[in-house]
């Protein structure tokens, strides 16, 4: 059993200190936000996150896992001291390192015998040793503190299994006291550790969240290709995933990444890279192409309505991907702003994240099903994937609708089968002349 503070307890903190929890370790979680720690402590998580509750309340029973708003209380009561605040981007893209700087300087004053102090947050190469010096600058006398990478590879949606099943542990340290509290404290997962420098470890999240963007982007461009020449994105990107250096995931073609991880990331990457001199061309065109794909999903759905003035627009999904209410740079907040700004009456429904739409738009009318949404509508827009929109009742909603206009932003319908239903289907990167015989 190992004594673990996590201080964060956001997506990332919130599952890591539950699953440490859950794996015999005893975790005390800290926040400064009094109200999520006030959540925390009455048994609720203040996210959604499938299978997360019932992990934090069973752990929080066994004792755990705590929850507190106090660094110092933390710090000092642990021998492992993770960072999982936020990084959100800077207005010239670059990652805004405050929150874990704030964070440094409140370890450095707490600590008061030796910790490893583990960066779980997402940070630019070289954050370590800034850390480090910071450190050696706040506290000369006592080195108590010695610094590690672990950066955090789980998905929103199925973060718990992400991180109790990783595909690997990335572990960047610089001693060998490090490493073996790091495989100490791992020692229950089945995965390969891959023990690295610590600006190795840094770099290799960098650089794979980008080349997860960068497959998406990709992709997208093929779609471009596809609508041009008459042929079908899908079965291209099912024709290049069977090839198992490619494979098939990421290659979704649609309206493009989101959320809090691969936006800022990418742009953190260029920022990154701009510092120490190269100019990372191939991730400035993913980031421009990622932002000209919602453009494109918005035009196909201007263009089939004409103006949006008076229109009755039905948003299907509004957080950025599905099983999560994380609505972090989410398509849906661009598309009800323009929609709004420029006359449309707009509906939406989304399983989990309408409560939080609500405080950006509460002028938008939520409604309780997909159905309600479709009711008088002049055009849906499918933004988020989430699997209860692939069964719906098609007839139903036909049937519903003020007119047949379905724009699909990630393609989760068959065009045919639309086309035989009596939809004016729109969806990205599918000619007709790949799927209608007719056509
Ligand atoms: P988040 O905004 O959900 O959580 C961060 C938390 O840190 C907040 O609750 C905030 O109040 C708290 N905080 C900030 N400064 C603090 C301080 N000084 N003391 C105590 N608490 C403080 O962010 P997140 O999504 O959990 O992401 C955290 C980090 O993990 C980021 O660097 C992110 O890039 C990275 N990451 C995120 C994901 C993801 O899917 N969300 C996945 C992998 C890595």
């Amino acid at each position: 059993m190992k004594r673990v503070c996590m201080i964060g307890s956001g997506y990332v903190g919130l599952v890591t200190g539950t699953c440490l929890a859950e794996l015999g370790h005893r975790v005390i979680c800290v926040d400064k936000d009094e109200s999520k720690i006030s959540i925390l402590k009455s048994g609720k998580i203040p996210i959604y996150e499938p299978g997360l509750e019932a992990l934090a309340r069973k752990n929080t029973k066994l004792n755990r896992l705590s929850f507190t708003s106090s660094v110092m209380e933390a710090v000092q009561a642990s021998d492992f001291v993770f960072i999982a605040v936020n990084t959100p981007p800077l207005k010239d893209g670059g990652a805004d390192l405050s929150f874990v700087e704030a964070c440094t300087r409140e370890v450095a004053r707490s600590a008061n015998k030796f910790k490893l102090l583990v960066e779980k947050s997402t940070v630019p190469v070289k954050t370590g040793e800034r850390i480090k010096k910071t450190l050696e600058v706040l506290s000369p006398a006592k080195p108590y503190l010695e610094v590690a990478s672990n950066p955090e590879f789980l998905r929103e949606g199925s973060a718990v299994k992400d991180f109790l099943h990783p595909d690997r542990i990335i572990v960047g340290v610089q001693s060998q006291r490090a490493e073996n509290m790091m495989r100490e404290l791992y020692a229950k997962i089945k995965a390969p550790i891959i023990v690295t420098d610590i600006n190795s470890a840094e770099l290799i999240k960098h650089a794979s969240n980008s080349f997860l963007s960068l497959k998406i982007s990709y992709i997208n461009s093929i779609a471009q290709i596809c609508e041009k020449v008459g042929a079908d994105v899908e079965k291209v990107a099912e024709g290049m995933g069977y090839d198992a250096r490619i494979n098939r995931a990421f290659l979704n073609a649609g309206i493009g990444y989101g959320g809090s991880c691969f936006p800022k990331d990418v742009s953190a990457f260029i920022k990154i890279a701009e510092e120490v001199g190269f100019d990372f061309q191939i991730l400035k065109g993913t980031a421009a192409i990622n932002h000209a794909q919602r453009e494109l999903v918005l035009k196909s759905l201007k263009e089939a309505l004409w103006t949006f003035k008076g229109k009755n627009v039905g948003i299907l999904g509004l957080s950025f991907k599905p099983d999560t209410d994380d609505l972090r740079n989410a398509p849906a907040i661009d598309f009800i702003q323009i929609l709004l700004a420029e006359g449309a009456v707009v509906k939406a429904y989304d399983p989990v994240a309408m409560d939080k739409m609500k405080v950006h738009f509460p002028q938008v009318e939520y409604c309780a099903s997909p159905y309600k949404v479709a009711e008088a509508a002049d055009a849906l827009l499918i933004v988020t994937e989430w699997e209860e929109f692939r069964k719906l009742d098609l007839n139903k909603i036909k049937s519903l609708m003020n007119t047949n206009i379905v724009v699909d932003g990630r393609n989760i319908f068959d065009p045919m089968t639309m086309k035989k239903l009596g939809f004016t289907y729109h969806c990205v990167g599918r000619s007709p002349k790949a799927w209608d015989k007719k056509a």
